[in-house]
């Protein structure tokens, strides 16, 4: 017989539970769905890098990947019809739209005696697994992640040596197959399993030991660099966490615990799908925002006059990645000096990030915002002139980011207020008043809480 293997979010062929399963069936076909509801809303870097992850996904298939596109339920009840294949395969999706996308496929399937099985997911521990002692998900993450190593992950799945795949469509030249967006001079990582295969062995090797100290310096290349290639599945964490077990170093228990937060996050969804557009912590919904007017447009194109805030955005546009704590520093930015709501940032964020995901942006807006999970209190604002000093003590992230700013040495690029010629390249003014803008998000705050 045949199975149908259905890719997603899992753009590999090791340790991939849902091909093991498939491989029991007999021959597999290899099967991605351009899915309109998804690509429509894609900014262009996730697409580009989605077409060129397919790409190499392809290659590695011999070129048999069969790529359709259109409605799910539709495209992937003909595609099991045409190959006779009782089964369809998926490593199961998380999200509230995926969830839903799954039931209808297969109520489709089921309604011609087909079956969806889905064998595994994307995360080392599947959502919803984690319970407290009384039975409840958690709504904080320390003690999740006590749960989540105590509960322990799977060791990655064998890859079966005899798979026969099968191909019936016209693979990724074919007419379904959409055109590669231009990025300008956006750049974006290698693409495919094997290229995050060496980037992570890179890091293990050269990164890992200092990772601990390093994760928070921008201006340092000190972290995986991975996060797009989790978002595919081009790796699974599992198999990270198996590589991580025979480390002992701080590092790697720090890298395990960025992990297990990319675990919550899918948990938290899983448990209130609502979570990634409402605010977890409804009583915050009632603080005073702005229209995303000119000084959003200043915040997204990088001219807010400061240079961490600018550097930030504009590395977002020129390589479709920021650095995690550049990411908390411009998201306080935006929603507690420019008062401007988490929802409009998040969105921004998704439509050039390439590792751009619901769980962890959405909830990294809502825990900068004050009304996600765990103590990040709204009171908390971030000052982004200490921020820079602090984390790009020399200034080399500003000056990599933000040219009008190059001729100015050292950490002085945080401050060029205070640089006799600290405009003379065009560098824009500060937009707004630090310390009067902390002074009106606290103060609303303070009537919200009444
Ligand atoms: P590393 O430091 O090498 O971490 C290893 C892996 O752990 C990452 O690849 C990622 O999968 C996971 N991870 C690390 N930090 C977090 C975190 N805080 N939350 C969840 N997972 C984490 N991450 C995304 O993958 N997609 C997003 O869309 C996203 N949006 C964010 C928005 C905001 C406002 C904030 C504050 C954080 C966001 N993050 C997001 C989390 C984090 O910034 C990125 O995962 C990280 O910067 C990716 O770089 P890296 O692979 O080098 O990370």
């Amino acid at each position: 017989g045949t199975g149908v293997l259905w890719f997603r979010r899992d753009l590999r062929l090791h340790d991939h539970p849902a091909l093991l399963a498939a491989v029991a069936d007999g021959e597999v076909l290899p099967l991605f769905v351009v899915d309109p509801a998804l690509w429509g809303p894609s900014g262009d870097v996730r697409r580009a890098y989605l077409l060129r992850s397919l790409r190499a996904l392809d290659a590695d298939l011999g070129g048999r990947l069969v790529v359709e596109r259109g409605e799910p339920a539709e495209v992937v009840r003909t595609v099991a019809r045409r190959v006779r294949a009782r089964r369809v395969h998926v490593s199961a999706d998380a999200g509230p739209y995926g969830r839903r996308r799954d039931d209808e496929v297969a109520s489709a399937l089921a309604d011609d005696e087909r079956e969806l099985v889905r064998t595994g997911t994307p995360y080392a521990i599947g959502p919803g697994t984690i319970l407290n002692g009384s039975g409840k998900p958690f709504q904080v993450f320390t003690p999740f992640s006590r749960a989540w190593n105590e509960h322990g992950w799977p060791e990655p799945a064998e890859l079966p040596d005899d798979v026969r795949w099968v191909s019936d469509g016209e693979g990724v030249d074919g007419r379904h197959w959409p055109a590669e967006p231009d990025l300008g001079d956006l750049t974006l990582p290698d693409a495919g399993e094997e290229a995050a295969h060496d980037r992570w062995h890179e890091f293990l090797e050269h990164g890992l030991a200092d990772y601990g100290d390093e994760r928070n310096r921008p201006d340092h290349d000190g972290t995986s660099q991975l996060s797009h290639a989790l978002k595919w599945g081009e790796l699974h964490p599992r198999t990270l966490l198996a590589d991580l077990r025979r480390k002992r170093s701080d590092g790697a228990q720090t890298y395990r615990t960025e992990l297990c937060w990319r675990d919550f996050y899918a948990d938290v969804l899983w448990n209130r799908p609502d979570s990634a557009r409402e605010y977890y912590k409804p009583q915050l919904s009632g603080l005073n925002y702005n229209d995303p007017g000119e000084a959003f447009a200043a915040w997204a194109e990088g001219r807010t006059g400061f240079p961490i805030v600018d550097a930030g955005m504009r590395q977002l546009r020129s390589v479709g990645w920021v650095h995690n704590r550049v990411r908390m520093i411009v998201a306080s930015f935006l929603v507690k000096d420019l008062h401007v709501e988490w929802r409009h940032g998040a969105r921004e964020f998704l439509h050039w990030l390439r590792d751009g995901d619901l769980a962890s942006n959405n909830h990294g807006w809502q825990w900068v915002a004050g009304s996600g999970t765990d103590a990040s209190p709204f009171f908390r604002v971030f000052n982004p002139v200490t921020q820079g000093q602090k984390f790009d003590p020399e200034g080399d992230y500003v000056r990599r980011y933000v040219p009008e700013l190059r001729h100015v040495s050292g950490k002085a690029a945080h401050t060029p207020w205070d640089v006799a010629d600290g405009y003379a390249h065009g560098y824009p003014e500060r937009i707004v008043d630090h310390a009067h803008e902390r002074q009106v998000a606290l103060d609303d705050y303070a009537r919200v809480k009444g």
